[in-house]
């Protein structure tokens, strides 16, 4: 497997040109140039894909479970096989440390693989008694093709986390990755043609959300629409869809609340909510931004928590001792010094960070870096902590009781994701029933089980993906009635 300089498109389980012939530079974050260029497609290249997913759907739905499931399977163990050269390729492309590239976001793509191949083995089918008057059951039957958008901080793991349920219940797919960091998207391809995935069962078209993420939500033979990204583009795509009344499930932006309770274990605390702070340069959708310490414990967490923060290595992502990489373009890196700014102006004080460091190395003298910023004494109610920045940036905020941290936790527009760390079990299920996010991790932060509900309440997002749920949203449930 070779990082090729021309990224093109996988249309019927062919590499082609993009129609137009254009091609965008794809930047590497970590020294701000270009290193390969993508496929710049436009609605032209939807119509080939949805000509090849149109294909390959009647023979690709009707193929029994088992045999999907062994073409998935083979899929996710060519990943592992392939992994480091993976992880490489993601590192490049993103600006995430190697490491991490290599421990997380590689090994999930081939767990979302491996989980839906096995899930449709052991799927089961609902079936009701109408009293003497007639006997119903449920068919869940592939909807056809399914376009499925994603974003840049996670690009295979997300991408395979919809294609993988996409494709294991029948559908075909045209999946779009996104633009600022195509190559393991482009990677997947050459495996999906090794593990004899049927041409057409999977299309990748690369391009710009204008042009190609619009011309998927606008195409009227693409029926359901997986979208993960900003809350702002999210608005588009329902708007996009709502009158074609296609089936959509957005994943979009967070600002998720991290509490500390006196009562915790303050070293596990202070290590999870590091990792929930930084992980990826705080571009995870799950990071832990606002972070609420109970008083008493206060000084004493912001003190450690600094400390075992200015630990953290900023360096070229692969070095393999880097714990913070490169923030993915100049617009990312932009927006997080603009937030820093504005926080100085709300009243906040840079208690660590704040500035662009001096230099990583010679390789890396045009990349893109930010170190870990840490904010105290900023109002709850400020923009600084209530507007999404995705990137190094967290504020610390003191609180007196159970009641006002609720309050706080829930006083933003986002409902993703919470922490909430504490040795009193009542309080744990008290806080975790009131505070309005979709998924709140106690005493701990991003351990995923896959069967488990995943997504946002609020302006996070609408559906679930993960589990049953995933398999439920790509297929249509319908009724069938039978008089007795
Ligand atoms: P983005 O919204 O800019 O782009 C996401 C994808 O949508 C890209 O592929 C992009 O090309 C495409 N797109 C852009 N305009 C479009 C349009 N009009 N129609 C269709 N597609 C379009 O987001 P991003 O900057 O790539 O990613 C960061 C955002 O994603 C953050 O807000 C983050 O919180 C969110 N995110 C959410 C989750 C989650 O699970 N909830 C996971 C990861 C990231």
């Amino acid at each position: 497997m070779k990082i090729d300089r021309k990224i093109q498109n996988f249309i019927d389980g062919e590499f082609v040109e993009p129609v137009g012939g254009r091609y965008l530079d794809n930047i590497e974050p970590a020294t701000g140039k270009p290193y390969s260029q993508v496929a710049d497609s436009d609605a032209r290249d939807i119509d080939l894909a949805v000509a090849a997913a149109e294909k390959a759907f009647a023979d690709w739905s009707k193929k029994p479970a088992a045999e999907r499931s062994k073409i998935l399977l083979r899929i996710a163990g060519l990943i592992e096989r392939d992994l480091e050269e993976l992880a490489r390729a993601e590192s490049i492309d993103t600006g995430k440390p190697l490491s991490l590239a290599r421990t997380l976001d590689i090994p999930r793509a081939a767990s979302n693989f491996r989980f839906f191949a096995t899930a449709i083995l052991h799927t089961q089918s609902e079936a009701h008694i109408t009293d003497n008057v007639a006997f119903n059951y449920t068919l869940r039957q592939a909807r056809g093709i399914a376009g499925l958008i994603s974003p840049w901080n996670l690009p295979l793991y997300l991408l395979s986390w919809k294609i993988a349920p996409a494709i294991a219940v029948g559908n075909t797919a045209i999946a779009k990755p996104s633009e600022l960091t195509p190559m393991t998207a482009y990677l997947l391809c050459e495996i999906c043609r090794e593990a004899q995935l049927p041409n057409g069962v999977l299309n990748i078209v690369h391009g710009t959300g204008s042009n190609v993420g619009a011309a998927i939500t606008a195409h009227p033979k693409i029926g359901t629409i997986s979208f993960t990204g900003g809350t702002v583009t999210g608005k588009k795509v329902a708007e996009a869809c709502a009158p074609l009344f296609k089936k959509v499930s957005l994943e979009l932006g967070g600002k998720n609340p991290n509490i500390i309770f006196a009562d915790a274990d303050l070293d596990a605390a202070i290590a999870g909510s590091v990792r929930s702070s930084f992980a990826n340069q705080g571009q995870i959708c799950l990071c832990g931004s606002r972070l609420f310490v109970e008083r008493s414990a206060y000084k004493d967490f912001v003190d450690r928590f600094i400390e075992k923060t200015s630990s953290l290595k900023v360096g070229d992502p692969l070095d393999e001792k880097t714990e913070q990489g490169a923030i993915v373009n100049k617009a990312q890196l932009d927006k997080v010094k603009f937030y820093v700014d504005l926080a100085q102006k709300e009243g906040g004080k840079i208690a660590l960070g704040g500035s662009a460091p001096e230099s990583i190395n010679e390789r890396c003298r045009d990349g893109y870096f930010f170190p870990p910023t840490v904010i105290t004494g900023l109002p709850v109610s400020c923009r600084t902590n209530r507007e999404e920045i995705f990137g190094p940036v967290v504020t610390i905020t003191p609180f007196d009781s159970e009641e006002e941290v609720i309050e706080y936790a829930n006083d933003c527009d986002y409902g993703l994701a919470s922490s909430v760390w504490t040795q009193n079990l009542n309080r744990a299920h008290r806080v975790a029933e009131r505070i309005s996010t979709g998924t709140v991790w106690v005493n701990c932060w991003l351990v995923r089980d896959l069967r488990v509900p995943f997504g946002g309440m609020k302006a996070s997002g609408v559906g679930r993906e993960g589990g049953i749920e995933a398999l439920h949203f790509f297929t249509e449930a319908k009724n069938v009635c039978i008089a007795r």
